[in-house]
């Protein structure tokens, strides 16, 4: 028998990513997902799969599966500043409800549990780059307050639950990562930015783009996060490409990877957006053995595959 891993949020773009790694490891999934942000796509590729089970459901609600289970990875939420914006109160319910059923499932299992936590909870840092043991600057009544509080309610349910009941509990603080099966309308820099240079429309820099973020390829991601999985620690770890960036910079590699003759545009910086972002890896490369390895312009280069493909099939009406 296979051992089995429940992950929420697993057709979303880091879900499925981190489905397909835990498949290749040998282990069976179920896939919790209510579709609201995840799609289909992402996962039908499994279908018929012996080792993989879709269940349509909201994580919000009560978990149930019959039988052993392994761990419970908690992916499940909204996770782009625009769906954020526009279901806060689902976004707010599946960090605080949702990480409630979910460790309360693995309380009952007896399974490892990961949360997927953020870079956000470290707000608009005034520590740069960010160490975990930094606390944060979040405005909790401003746009972002709902991911962003309810992923620190999340962390703190969770060390609870492993304090109180011993659940062997992770945490991974999941800083700017891009990669295939990103949603075009995402609304994230990078995606947007594709989809922008690829349909030859302007190419929208919130504010003078002088805003930093460190982005991560997401294979190297799911590698930090598997790592993560397997290990005995339970506070927090940042995973994430310490290589800064401007938003400015990256709009420009964007345009000049796909050839497009679009302009940049400037738009209005949005309400409490972090002027830098960075994370300090120094905890995830002495307990984890971890560190990127994906050249980033290959890794946008890949992006910019898969966004042209899709692209083209949504022409076709495929
Ligand atoms: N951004 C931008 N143009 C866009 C989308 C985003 O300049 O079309 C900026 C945004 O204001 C922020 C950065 O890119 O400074 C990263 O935004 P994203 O939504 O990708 O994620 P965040 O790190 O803010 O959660």
């Amino acid at each position: 028998m296979k051992q089995r891993v429940l992950v929420t949020g697993g057709a979303g773009f880091l879900g499925s990513h981190l489905t397909d790694r835990l498949l290749a490891e040998g282990f069976s999934v179920v896939c919790m997902d209510n579709l609201i942000t995840g799609s289909t796509d992402n996962i039908a590729h499994l279908a018929g799969n012996r080792d993989y089970q879709f269940i349509h459901h909201d994580v919000s609600e009560f978990i149930y599966l019959d039988g052993p289970v392994y761990a419970v990875v908690h992916f499940a939420s909204p996770a782009s500043p625009l769906d954020y914006h526009e279901l806060p109160i689902q976004t707010l319910k599946v960090g605080s409800l949702g990480t409630h059923k979910a460790l309360g499932f693995a309380k009952a299992k007896g399974a490892r549990f990961l949360i997927a936590s953020t870079s956000e909870v470290y707000g608009d840092p005034l520590v740069h780059p960010q160490p975990e043991s930094y606390w944060g600057n979040v405005n909790p009544v401003g746009p972002r307050g709902v991911y962003d509080e309810a992923k620190r309610f999340s962390e703190a349910m969770t060390m609870a639950y492993h304090r109180v009941h011993g659940v062997d509990t992770k945490i991974v603080r999941i800083f700017n990562t891009f990669g295939p099966r990103m949603r075009l309308n995402d609304g994230r820099a990078i995606p947007n930015f594709m989809m922008q240079s690829l349909t030859d429309k302007p190419i929208t820099v919130f504010g003078d783009g002088s805003q930093t973020r460190s982005f991560c390829f997401v294979s190297d991601l799911i590698d930090g996060i598997f790592r993560l999985l397997q290990s005995d620690l339970h506070d927090p770890v940042n995973i994430g490409n310490p290589l800064e960036w401007t938003l400015l910079q990256m709009a420009e590699a964007i345009r000049e990877i796909s050839g497009t003759g679009s302009q940049i545009v400037h738009k209005p910086l949005p309400v409490d957006d972090p002027k830098v972002r960075q994370p300090d890896i120094t905890r995830a490369k002495a307990e984890l053995g971890w560190e990127p390895r994906v050249d980033l312009n290959e890794g946008l280069r890949q992006t910019m595959e898969d966004f042209r493909r899709r692209i083209e099939l949504e022409k076709v009406g495929a």
